[in-house]
């Protein structure tokens, strides 16, 4: 494929943009392949390309329903952050973070990765001191975060307001070099890369079935036909419990939707990314004006990948304190995804009870950041059959061993 450059710019232009190559590849699917990923979200393009990059594993399906970033990933509000409590999670998160700034060139892709900064406002005492607590964790962990004061929130955030009638803004944990990247870039990149590898991405078509034999997994059906493979990768993220049931086995997870809204383009105002955890909304602006507002997940299982209107007055009456200037805003557009909630808010990457089959889901409402990270840990266990250091501690045993990865308690919320 050819490479993107500026000289490919100018020679563009100068013939009508006439000759761009497609950026991938559609083709038929062929009777087996090496490794099947099923789902081409972020995640299972990642999954594929460091497969074929770190192991040389090129004869690879990745198989989806709707067509590639059309899930979460192309959902999603994009924030990229590592200051996780945990060691294990602060250490994928921060394998994805890093990958992060150097994504663009190592995919020939402008993903857009703008490591703007991130600020998780503190506006109670107990939030004070968990992100104190986080602060301390992530400067063992060899993550770059600190605990800043009221004043410095301030000058980083001209139009927050210090005084809310509910919270007022105690201090915020601030990562510098977390931020935002462009989602759908972030599948389209990584979806050009393995197409370029040879591997076959194959959109519209959904698995309907786990084909097994003498507890191993022989192939998948498909809406095109059956397709046999030599190991198996699941990476549906909120359609995980179907896949696992097609499987003949069962997830510590539940499916839900979370939701988020845009407002109306405006100028630029605000050049980070605020998480307001304690009234529950976070906020950035698009390179395109908009102001970029995430909500939470909806109280009760379900699939309906929408949103509804009791999400966008409660997020926007929570932001209003914070942000007065959100009142005179107008909203957009609002949607939902599904996304795969564990108990401990933490991901699973791991083996399933069938022995070349493996996982990769339960990112919940914060796996983008992870796409790189989760990709790259997915890509070792499938290679090598057993997980590497980033995996080690997130396989689904933990449930049972009771050795959670408790994120849940730390973040309280965790875009
Ligand atoms: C509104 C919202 C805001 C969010 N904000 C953030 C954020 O700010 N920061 C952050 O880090 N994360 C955020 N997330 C979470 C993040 O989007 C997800 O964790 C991440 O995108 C999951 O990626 P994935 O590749 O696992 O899943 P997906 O992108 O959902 O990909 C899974 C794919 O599998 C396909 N599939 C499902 N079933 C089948 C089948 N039977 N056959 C074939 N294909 C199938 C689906 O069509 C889908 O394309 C947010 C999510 C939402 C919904």
């Amino acid at each position: 494929m050819r490479r993107y450059s500026a000289f490919a710019i100018a020679r563009e232009a100068a013939r009508f943009h006439t000759g761009w190559e497609r950026a991938w590849r559609s083709p038929e699917p062929k009777k087996k392949y090496d490794v099947i990923i099923v789902g081409a979200g972020g995640h299972g393009l990642a999954t594929a390309f460091y497969l074929g990059k770190n192991y040389g594993i090129t004869n690879v399906a990745i198989i989806e329903k709707g067509w590639l970033g059309g899930g979460n990933t192309g959902r999603n509000t994009t924030i990229i952050r590592s200051n996780y409590l945990q060691d294990p999670s602060a250490a994928l998160y921060e394998k994805a973070r890093s990958l992060y700034e150097t994504m663009s060139q190592d995919l020939n892709y402008n993903v857009m990765f703008s490591p703007r900064g991130v600020i998780m406002l503190a506006q109670t005492e107990s939030e004070i001191r968990g992100y104190q607590r986080t602060a301390h964790a992530n400067a063992l962990q060899g993550v770059k975060t600190e605990f800043i004061g009221p004043q410095r929130v301030k000058e980083l955030v001209p139009i927050i307001n210090l005084d809310g009638p509910r919270y007022p803004v105690l201090g915020g944990l601030w990562q510098e070099r977390g931020g935002t990247g462009r989602h759908d870039a972030v599948a389209w990149g990584y979806a050009r890369a393995c197409s370029d590898m040879g591997m076959d991405i194959i959109q519209k078509c959904e698995v309907t079935g786990v084909r097994q034999e003498g507890g191993k997994v022989t192939g998948v059906d498909t809406t095109k036909g059956p397709i046999d493979c030599d190991k198996l990768g699941l990476v549906v993220a909120g359609n995980s419990g179907d896949l696992a049931n097609m499987a003949g086995f069962r997830l510590p997870m539940e499916s839900v939707a979370l939701q988020a809204l845009v407002s109306e383009p405006i100028k630029p105002c605000m050049d980070v990314v605020v998480m307001a955890n304690t009234v529950h909304g976070y906020m950035s602006q698009s390179d395109k004006g908009e102001m970029v507002i995430g909500g939470g997940t909806d109280g009760f299982n379900n699939y309906t990948q929408r949103g509804s209107f009791h999400h966008v007055e409660e997020t926007v009456r929570a932001l209003v304190e914070t942000f007065p200037m959100v009142s005179r805003l107008k909203m957009l557009r609002q949607w939902g995804g599904i996304v795969d909630v564990t108990g401990d808010r933490s991901p699973v990457i791991g083996k399933t009870p069938l022995g070349n089959c493996f996982i990769n889901a339960g990112w919940g409402t914060g796996g983008f950041k992870a796409i790189p990270g989760g990709g790259w840990a997915t890509a070792e266990l499938i290679a090598k059959g057993e997980p590497g250091p980033l995996s080690a501690e997130f396989g689904m045993e933990r449930f049972i061993e009771g050795r959670f990865i408790d994120e849940s308690v730390a973040a309280g919320v965790a875009h």
